[in-house]
């Protein structure tokens, strides 16, 4: 079974499609992880995120990998430990900006479906269910208001130390949600056959159990 969990910056996809993953023993895929691996390789190299032709001629030299040790899912670029790197903030408007080139997108969309052939995955990002796993079993689509994004995404940086002031997080966040639903090829939308949960008023537990039991009510279907 697949299950595609979509939706704009900041809904808790990662914290929730983990959660999802672990309890019913699927893996766990995120792509958001892959799109900010290109955007950090394109800061290193001193290329501007949104240089398309800059991008693309480091393309072909880029090697992403997903290890998992420990339970916990690492992520190396060119054989590089980038896990921690890649969550910083000035990467996460890097990986929007890279995302919108199409080649970008091909190349990290055939990774995508790659891994999601081996096994029952829960995967989370933008496109998922309406570009990468068009066929997936569930479909959820993720969000909650831009302020309490907005309000998680502080609390988070802030608990790693990074300096954040709460208006520029929520700025920086509503410029990715643009960025990101209005780019031509496989934009942030909700697929037509997704279920809609808005998280604004839910604890992470409650979103967790949502989603499970809706997993479960798929899956008793599928197996007819
Ligand atoms: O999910 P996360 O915030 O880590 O993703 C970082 C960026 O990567 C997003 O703002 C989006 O531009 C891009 N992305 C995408 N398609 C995906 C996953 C992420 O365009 N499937």
């Amino acid at each position: 079974m697949k299950i595609a969990i979509d939706g704009p910056a900041g809904a808790g996809k990662s914290t929730i499609s983990k959660a999802v993953a672990e309890k019913l023993g699927y893996v766990y895929i995120d792509t958001g992880a892959m799109y900010r691996s290109v955007g950090l390789a394109a800061i290193t190299d001193g290329i501007d995120p949104r240089d398309e032709s800059g991008v693309v001629g480091i393309l072909d030299d880029l090697n992403i990998e997903i290890k998992t040790s420990g339970g916990a899912q690492r992520y190396y670029l060119n054989g590089a430990d980038v896990t921690e790197k890649i969550r910083e903030n000035p990467v996460s408007m890097a990986a929007s900006n890279v995302a919108v080139i199409p080649a970008v997108r091909l190349k990290l969309v055939e990774l995508q479906r790659k891994t999601a052939e081996k096994a029952d995955v829960v995967m989370d990002g933008r496109d998922i269910g309406t570009y990468v796993l068009p066929d997936a079993e569930l479909k959820i689509y993720l969000t909650a208001s831009v302020h309490e994004r907005a309000l998680r995404r502080f609390r988070e940086l802030s608990a790693k130390g990074e300096t954040a002031d709460i208006e520029s997080v929520e700025r920086e966040i509503a410029a990715r949600d643009k960025n990101d639903s209005e780019r031509d090829f496989a934009p942030l939308r909700q697929a037509d056959d997704a279920i809609l949960v808005d998280t604004t008023d839910m604890t992470v537990p409650e979103v967790i159990d949502a989603i499970i039991k809706l997993a479960e009510e798929k899956r008793a279907e599928v197996s007819g």
